[in-house]
This record gives structure tokens, sequence and C-alpha cells, in this order.
């Protein structure tokens, strides 16, 4: 079970993100839905006084564990899976450089690929599932979440799909496509 981000503290996507991601390092350490830990961890991360594990980390992890799909470990079929859809990234060549780069890819099997189609994996999995998506899976999407709201500077919007609350569905929004779909041009 996931645990409810707190109003009172977590109120934008900046927030969102060290939100999740102190429940990443809380389920690793062993404590998952520890709400003290969790917070004491979300609010090192928010002050700066800790800082998450590196890219390069999670680039050895997945080198270690050879080519399987990140999701349920086929090694039948596999392709890059984008973990935000490059077809999101709209007319920002920021935002295109990021999600066309390995920090936006995993191995994935063609069912798998197939399953989650052109969403991201936060909306594939859905808020009651999110803690099934593999943690190195979330440790990139959450890095690259923070790099792209950094790039379009929405980190400290409350709310950038502007469906009225703030929630993982914010996370992997780019401003430009999102104009672009609500306008009925896409
Ligand atoms: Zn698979």
């Amino acid at each position: 079970m996931a645990l409810k981000p707190p109003r009172k503290f977590v109120s934008t996507v900046r927030d969102l993100i060290f939100w999740f991601y102190a429940q990443l390092i809380a389920n690793s350490a062993g404590f998952p839905d520890n709400y003290a830990f969790v917070m004491s961890r979300y609010k090192k991360l928010k002050s700066g006084e800790m800082k998450w594990s590196s890219s390069i980390r999670d680039h050895l992890i997945e080198w270690d564990r050879g080519k399987v799909c990140v999701y349920c470990g086929s090694d039948k079929c596999l392709s890059l899976d984008h973990i935000i859809p490059v077809s999101r990234a709209g007319v920002d060549p920021r935002v295109k450089i990021l999600l066309e780069s390995l920090d936006n890819c995993v191995w994935a099997c063609r069912s798998c690929n197939s399953k989650k189609g052109d969403r991201d994996v936060f909306e594939w999995y859905g808020p009651e599932r999110v803690y099934e998506i593999p943690r190195l899976v979330m440790s990139k999407f959450l890095k690259l979440s923070y790099r792209l709201h950094e790039a379009q500077g929405t980190l400290d919007l409350p709310d950038p799909n502007m469906d009225g609350v703030l929630d993982i569905y914010d996370l992997g929004v780019v401003i430009t496509d999102l104009i672009l779909r609500k306008s009925g041009r896409k």
C-alpha cells in the first residue's frame, strides 16, 4: 500500500517527486508504510541533506541484471521501452532530448510493451499498484520527471495537468503536449 502524500507538506510537483522517492527508500530499507520514516527521508531530500542515488547507479543495476524485461523478467522479444512516451515530447527540444535519452529507457518484452501502450508507467500501473512498479523503473522515472519539470520550469506548480488534484498523473506531464491535447489538436 502506498502512503497518501500529506497535503500540508506535499503541495508541488517537486514535493511529490521527493515524497515518492522517500517511499522508495523506505521500501528498500524494510520500512514500507512507516510514516515517520518516510517523512524523515522526505524532509532530508527536500532540504538537500540527502541526495538521491545517481543515474549511474541505476545503469549499473541494469547492467548487472542483464537483458530482461524490467516489468516481468522475460528474456524474449525485448525492445527498449520509453518510461515516458517519446510521442509526448511536444515541441520543446530540451524535453525531446530528455525523453529520447537512455535515462528514459528500460528493456521490455513485446507483451509488456503493448500492454503499456502510449502511457507513462504511472498511468499504466495506476494509483493502486503504484508500489508494484519495479524499483529500477520508479527510480529512473522520478529522476527523469524531476529533470523534465526543471527544464519546463514546472517544478513548483501545484497541478500541472490541471485536473484539480496533485497526484502521480502530474509527474509525466509535458506542458506543450498537454496544451495540444486540451485544444483537441492531438
Ligand atoms: Zn515483460
